[in-house]
């Protein structure tokens, strides 16, 4: 009989976990906070959308399923869409021969992996609330929310996945030498809509992400399969322009005709939804060890990062896939050895995506409106068409190449950014971009790397 395992939080990475687990044999219980979304329909989650790339899909093409999230949820996005102030679009691909990250609905794709899970024989239990953990005992601490009766479930394995706010990891935390710190940026985000236009027509373009670049702000926009587009703003909390200075619908109105004008044109449920829609914080949670005995913790529970480079559900799946590739190993070793095992791989990488996350949003605010930036970018896709074993932009190593770990493509990319610093200082740069003479530059100073 293999050993019971139980799941606190049924979300992206503890429904797959789930999952993987079943499919080697474990008796598998979640025990989940909320109730069943698929039958409430509440909004699942923080955001409406998120982009699923290669890594995610890596790991859900182990379970077989990666095809049919492709298939049934996702519009694929070949590159971002810049958006100036007065409207002027001008397009970026994200990488070579088609390459593209995939919009799919947070719900949609918890509600199929909650289904796969239950199909595979897992159990979940919902509106269960774990609000602590005795890793000594492998037990987890509930409380039911429509009765309030706590209850405590044991099992041989314990894991947390029960996201940015853990509480399994807040009872680990408690023992000794349990690194830890939690940094919330200035910034937050407030969702707002473009809906369809007529006949569910797409009022921009469908296959792209969308991003309107405005220095120490932004606002992006991510496709969803009726039409609609769900947008994202992402702006300081306090200052000048923030959420606290724009605190009624007309004054965020007013900012939007002067930043966004495109965006809010096509934005008919904007003061309400500015509003009703509250401004959210983003957190970044750095924590070691993720393990303490036999519990353990995943996903947003073990590192919890900024959202923008589209990797926080990618990694907690990569998470999943990495430890499912340690017990397929087949070692016979106990789980407190696999756990350490799997830590002391996994921790670099996630600090790695933690760091590039939070890199990507100066890219992304600043600099994708920055023509030099765009230069550089034109330029290192041209040396990486023509010497593809030599040079990978760094956004495809993190997005396109699963087996690259994110600690060797952020290495990568700081050797890289060397090389682009010294090749931007050429005075000719602007009229000789694609010339042999740079190409041969860069091809030089990768050599000698
Ligand atoms: C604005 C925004 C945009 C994002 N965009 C992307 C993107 O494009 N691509 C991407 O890869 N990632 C993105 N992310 C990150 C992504 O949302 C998270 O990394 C991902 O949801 C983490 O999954 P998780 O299962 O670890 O945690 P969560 O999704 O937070 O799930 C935790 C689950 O546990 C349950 N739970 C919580 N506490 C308890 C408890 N005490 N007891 C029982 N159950 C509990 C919750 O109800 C939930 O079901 C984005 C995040 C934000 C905020």
């Amino acid at each position: 009989m293999k050993d019971s395992v139980q799941i606190a939080g049924a979300g992206l990475v503890g429904s797959l976990l789930a999952l993987y687990l079943r499919r080697r044999g474990y008796p598998v219980q979640v025990y989940e906070g909320r109730p069943d979304a698929r039958k409430t329909e509440l909004a699942g989650g923080r955001s409406i959308n998120l982009a699923l790339s290669d890594r995610g899909l890596k790991a859900l093409e182990r379970v077989g399923l990666a095809d049919k999230v492709l298939k049934t949820m996702a519009i694929p996005m070949y590159g971002r869409m810049m958006h100036d102030r007065e409207g002027t679009l001008n397009y970026q691909a994200y990488g070579k021969d088609n390459q593209c990250i995939n919009s799919v609905s947070r719900s949609g794709l918890n509600a199929l992996l909650m289904d796969e899970a239950e199909a595979a024989g897992a159990q979940i239990t919902f509106e269960e609330r774990c609000h602590g953990a005795d890793y000594q005992r492998q037990a987890l601490f509930l409380e039911n929310a429509l009765t309030g009766k706590s209850t405590e479930a044991t099992a041989e394995v314990s894991f947390g996945t029960d996201g940015a706010f853990s509480a399994v990891r807040q009872s680990i935390m408690k023992t000794d030498r349990f690194n830890y710190s939690q940094h919330f940026i200035e910034h937050g985000y407030k969702e707002l809509t473009i809906p369809p236009g007529e006949q569910g027509a797409f009022r921009m373009e469908k296959n792209a992400l969308h991003i309107w670049p405005r220095g120490h702000y932004m606002l992006i926009a991510l496709p969803n399969p009726d039409g609609s587009f769900t947008c994202t703003l992402f702006l300081p909390f306090e200052g000048e322009p923030s959420f606290a200075s724009l605190d009624t619908p007309e004054a965020g109105r007013r900012f939007f005709e002067g930043e966004f004008p495109d965006a809010l044109a096509m934005m008919p449920h904007f003061d309400q939804e500015w509003e009703h829609n509250p401004a959210a914080s983003m957190v970044i949670i750095r924590c070691f060890p993720w393990s303490r005995g036999r519990t353990a913790i995943l996903g947003d529970a073990s590192h919890a990062i900024v959202p923008f480079y589209g990797q926080g559900m990618n990694s907690g799946f990569e998470d999943c896939r990495v430890l499912d590739d340690m017990l397929e190993e087949g070692r016979s070793e106990s789980w407190e050895a696999l756990f350490e095992r799997y830590e002391r791989q996994r921790k670099p990488d996630a600090d790695a995506i933690a760091d590039l996350a939070m890199r990507n949003f100066v890219e992304m605010r600043d600099l994708t409106g920055d023509p030099d930036f765009l230069l550089q970018k034109k330029i290192e896709a041209r040396f990486a068409e023509r010497q593809p074993d030599k040079w990978t932009p760094l956004y495809s190593l993190v997005t396109f190449s699963p087996d690259v770990r994110y600690s060797e493509a952020l290495a990568r990319g700081k050797r890289q950014d060397q090389i682009m610093e010294k090749i931007m200082a050429r005075p000719d740069i602007h009229e000789k971009w694609d010339s042999e003479g740079v190409m041969e530059q860069i091809r030089a100073a990768v050599q000698k790397q």
